[in-house]
């Protein structure tokens, strides 16, 4: 079957998890784009070759992390066939997801012990990060949040949400809320608008932050009707996940551009995705990709160690050594801050290449990105 016929794909909700049925607007024009994504191994085998013999691992394998790919993304795929392609390997799920390794966790970052209200994680200080929802436009294989789409959890009611707010009010010193999931963006345009709306009237909150993957995944999403509401919050920043180049498209590149008319700056937060980017060429290809579209590199992750997702995870110094080679030899405003995120919630740890060589009490002995030593006499305080 050829993608481009992709709207008269008829496939059913069954694999969606129980309490997301209810709750997806059947009115937004986005949707019957977004109900022909691919949900079950059969309508996957319609676009790739999958033998029989493989076919029960894999139903295996979505029983327990389910799938679902907007078709937008799968024909982003290059070489669909190739199971080394980065787009197919975000999207399309292996067997090797129900391997696990020792230190791997179903909530790696502690994220369920860092929450005090429901739906809401208090990690920092000033900032606390909101779950608005447990559904996305495409379950990405290497995902942090895997548990939540995994184990059929319903979406979180509003009356929840009015809880976690509520304890926003009473904790003045959050300044920011990051609204975030799943993909905030999954809910109805009006149930999204009746959220930001209750946390710009939270006097301590300054900032707002969605996270989401449609720019990427499923830029359908980013239509007029949303815009008109984005556009109303004057403190809403935009953060999104671009992990290759191959995402960025004539599509991708309009969704992020009606985002930006609506006075949005967009912000990038990329993984570090074995045989996927983990490479300076490819992540300079990308940076410089959204740069040229002012979509700002924000972070890069080390994959964290999350159930059923060793083979994207690689070492901390392949991630180092590509900021190695971003410093210096490329604009400042294409490099991403390398961060672990610290297991058991002890939060994001910036990490890269060291340019301090040694230390005396007249000053510091520096290293520029062309290794060339230099000393730098230190002011006293
Ligand atoms: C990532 C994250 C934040 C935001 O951290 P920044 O460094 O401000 O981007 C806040 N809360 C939680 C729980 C997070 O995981
Ligand atoms: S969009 Fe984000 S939350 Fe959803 S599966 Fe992908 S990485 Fe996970």
């Amino acid at each position: 079957m050829k993608l481009s016929k992709y709207k008269n794909l008829n496939t059913s909700l069954e694999d969606e998890p129980d309490g997301c049925k209810n709750e997806i607007s059947q009115k937004e024009s986005w949707h019957s784009t977004y109900s022909n994504s691919l949900k079950n191994i059969e309508d996957l085998s319609k676009f790739i070759f999958i033998p029989e013999a493989e076919k029960p691992a894999l139903k295996q394998v979505i029983r327990t992390f389910h799938m679902r790919i907007p078709l937008y993304y799968l024909s982003l795929a290059k070489n669909l066939n190739n199971s080394n392609d980065p787009i197919r390997r975000q999207c399309i799920p292996s067997i090797e997801e129900i391997e696990r390794e020792i230190h791997e966790k179903i909530d790696p970052l502690g994220e369920e012990k860092t929450s005090p209200a429901p739906c809401l994680i208090h990690r920092y200080p000033d900032r606390a990060l909101l779950i608005v929802t447990g559904r996305c436009f495409m379950y990405c294989r290497h995902c942090t949040r895997k548990r939540l789409w995994r184990s059929r959890i319903p979406e979180p009611a509003l009356k929840d949400i009015e809880l976690a707010l509520a304890y926003v009010k009473e904790n003045k010193e959050i300044r920011e809320i990051i609204v975030s999931g799943g993909d905030p963006l999954t809910l109805p345009t009006e149930k999204l608008d009746y959220i930001l709306s209750l946390l710009t009237n939270i006097k301590n909150i300054e900032v707002i932050r969605i996270g989401t993957r449609a720019p990427v995944v499923f830029p359908q999403r980013i239509d007029e009707n949303l815009c008109k509401v984005i556009e109303k919050y004057e403190n809403l920043w935009i953060n999104t996940q671009f992990n290759h180049p191959d995402e960025i498209t004539a599509q991708s590149i309009l969704a992020c551009k009606m985002l930006q008319r609506c006075g949005i700056a967009i912000s990038n937060q990329s993984v570090l995705l074995k045989g996927i980017n983990d490479n300076i060429k490819t992540m300079l290809e990308l940076c410089h990709k959204l740069q040229n579209i002012r979509v700002r590199p924000y972070y890069l992750y080390q994959c964290d160690p999350v159930i059923g997702a060793h083979h994207f995870r690689t070492s901390i110094w392949r991630g180092i050594d590509i900021l190695e080679n971003m410093r210096g030899h490329t604009s400042g405003m294409c490099i991403p801050t390398f961060v672990v995120d610290g297991i058991d919630g002890k939060g994001k740890i910036p990490i890269g290449p060291n340019y301090v060589l040694s230390v005396s009490p007249e000053g510091l002995t520096l290293r520029n990105y062309r290794n060339e030593i230099l000393f730098y006499f230190n002011p006293k305080e």
